[in-house]
């Protein structure tokens, strides 16, 4: 679809997806049949007695759901370079490395062409509807994009994020030119050696493009707010690059200099703009369409782990629209923004119907049944029988189940959504968090998004100090009895004592599981507990991910830091400044 043209017509492409999903049901069942066409006589699928039948009834009753872990060693297999048909017909032709925020370590996915061909297709996608609402003229885009390491698995596929995947295809770039979001940096510093030598680069560039840039964006928020956050630091040394026109010390890389050459000429005039601009920002507030003043919107995932960090990017974007982007992951696309106008905390996803084949686990909160598991991913709640894409109700919330054209069946992402309606046939899902639990101590069940909400209401008592949390994570320690959540805040600047006290406080009182609240009361979990952490420690967390080979642009900070995780741990305990105990239930 769409690969090859020079400007794309969006209006063609949203009848194409008006068609699309007119149906949902039935491009559904096609789906499928055409993901079993190809790859019925796979090891995996011949395993489970399907004898040639497609049809989503068959397939649901004979392939069992399947997580990571079951898929494990026959992907580890395809990377040890066995070629035989194992998970797919055709062979795959890379593996991806998810983030790994949640397990601690990168997981290995299979990545072929589909993935590639969904990922433009879902791009043009949300474009189009983009577009609608703010077009965009011929012009440039500064992305804060980072391509990760590549190597070569044992068997010689190449390894690297699906992002960098993406990046490296042609057709990401023939895309990008028809969508007028080209990068204004110059590949070998998209794929440059050194994290901060790229970014240092990609704000040199975003400067001297800065007439043409249109759009500021990167894969998630809070790329977005550090890009900016060192361009407050740093502003003076490319004022400095830009008047001479010769390339800080600091860029080491031979091939990010040779490219950057072509681009930095001396101009004293544009250095003495940008001085002005920056001299004349109030804490750098509204500073992107103060520095790029032809910037429409600031794209980029802002929703689920990324909320906590809009107050601080509404702060550099001032009155620019925030648009969020597409949902999906390492595994596949989901769903496209169509709405783009809807603000972050509200923006939704219309699920493409012909990249994959979706069924849903309906989930209920359902305290007198829950099964008696206790262990990190115990379940919130009761487990139903999956639905199919236009069986899923308004309202409800549910954990999606992939099956895609690169070898994942009946796939449990680990996803909770919500459906908040249709667009046409097709729902159209609103992200609410990772299904894993993460704070439990007993019978309490607090997820990410409990997290979330309980620091956003503690950080509201520190709007008067002019102060922030720049970033957050959280523990259980159970080393002593009772245990206790333990919370981790990195701020912005230094807050009164007695402030600190009372959001240590609210962040207690703001976890209203039943079972936390009822433990709190007898003391069956003791008193919540704040730690204040050294400006840097998140930057230090970021630098840990990154020497293990995590990609920048799919980093997410770790919302819960477990025992498997000593590394982060370890950075978090030697920088707690102070900490303070909750006297919200004493
Ligand atoms: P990764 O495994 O690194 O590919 O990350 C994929 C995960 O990121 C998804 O499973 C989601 O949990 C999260 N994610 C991706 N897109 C979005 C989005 N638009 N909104 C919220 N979370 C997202």
């Amino acid at each position: 679809m769409l690969e090859n043209m020079e400007e794309l017509n969006h209006e063609d492409v949203i009848k194409e997806f008006d068609l699309l999903t007119k149906d949902a049901e039935r491009v559904q069942a096609e789906t499928l049949r055409r993901i079993l066409e190809e790859n019925g006589n796979t090891e995996y699928l011949n395993s489970f007695g399907l004898d040639g039948r497609t049809d989503p009834a068959s397939f649901k009753a004979c392939v069992p759901l399947s997580t990571h872990k079951d898929l494990e060693p026959y992907i580890q297999r395809i990377a040890d370079g066995d070629a035989s048909p194992v998970l797919t017909g055709n062979p795959i032709t890379a593996i991806s490395l998810s983030s790994g925020t949640t397990q601690g370590k990168p997981k290995f996915l299979p990545f072929n062409d589909e993935l590639v061909k969904s990922t433009m297709q879902i791009f043009q996608t949300s474009y189009a509807f983009r577009n609608r609402e703010f077009p965009l003229k011929n012009g440039k885009a500064l992305q804060f994009i980072y391509g990760s390491k590549q190597f070569k698995t044992t068997g010689g596929l190449p390894a690297s994020t699906a992002t960098t995947n993406v990046y490296r295809s042609w057709q990401f770039k023939n895309t990008m030119r028809s969508m007028q979001s080209q990068c204004c940096s110059p590949d070998e510093v998209i794929f440059g050696p050194s994290f901060d030598q790229s970014l240092y680069c990609h704000l040199l560039c975003g400067v001297i493009y800065r007439e043409e840039i249109q759009v500021v964006s990167s894969t998630f928020a809070h790329s977005i707010i550090h890009a900016f956050r060192t361009f407050e630091q740093i502003w003076e040394e490319l004022c400095t690059d830009i008047e001479q026109g010769v390339l800080s010390s600091r860029v080491t890389s031979q091939s990010v200099r040779n490219a950057m050459s072509k681009i930095l000429k001396p101009d004293p005039e544009l250095a003495d703009l940008i001085r002005k601009k920056c001299e004349g920002l109030n804490d750098w507030c509204g500073a992107i369409p103060v520095i790029f003043p032809n910037v429409k919107y600031v794209y980029g995932i802002l929703t689920g782990s990324m909320e906590p960090y809009l107050k601080k990017l509404r702060h550099y974007a001032g009155t620019l629209p925030l648009v969020c982007a597409d949902y999906g992951s390492s595994e596949g696309w989901i769903g496209a923004n169509v709405n783009p106008k809807l603000p972050p905390e509200s923006a939704t996803f219309a699920v493409l119907p012909d990249i994959g084949y979706f069924e849903f686990i309906p989930l209920r909160e359902n305290p007198e049944d829950q099964k008696p598991e206790k262990n990190a991913a115990t379940l919130l709640y009761r487990e139903l029988e999956p639905v199919g894409l236009t069986e899923v109700k308004v309202g409800e919330e549910y954990e999606i189940i992939v099956t895609s054209f690169a070898g994942l069946y009946r796939y449990r992402l680990g996803d909770v959504v919500k459906v908040m309606g249709f667009y046409n046939s097709t729902p159209e899902l609103q992200f609410v968090c990772r299904r894993s639990l993460i704070l439990t101590v007993n019978i309490d069940k607090n997820t990410e998004k409990d997290l979330q909400l309980s620091v956003e209401a503690a950080s509201k008592l520190l709007v008067n100090e002019n102060i922030e949390v720049v970033d957050f994570t959280s523990n259980v320690d159970v080393s002593s009895e009772p245990g206790h959540y333990v919370i981790f805040w990195e701020l912005s600047g230094e807050a009164k004592e007695d402030v600190i006290t009372e959001c240590c406080n609210c962040l207690d009182r703001s976890f209203i599981d039943a079972g936390y609240v009822g433990s709190r009361k007898t003391n069956a979990i003791g008193a919540l507990e704040l730690r204040i952490v050294r400006k840097g420690t998140f930057q230090k967390i970021l630098q840990h991910y990154l020497n293990h080979g995590a990609a920048f642009s799919q980093f997410k900070t770790p919302r819960f830091v477990g025992p498997s995780n000593g590394g982060v741990l370890n950075i978090l305990t030697d920088n707690v400044v102070k900490s303070y105990f909750s006297t919200a239930f004493s």
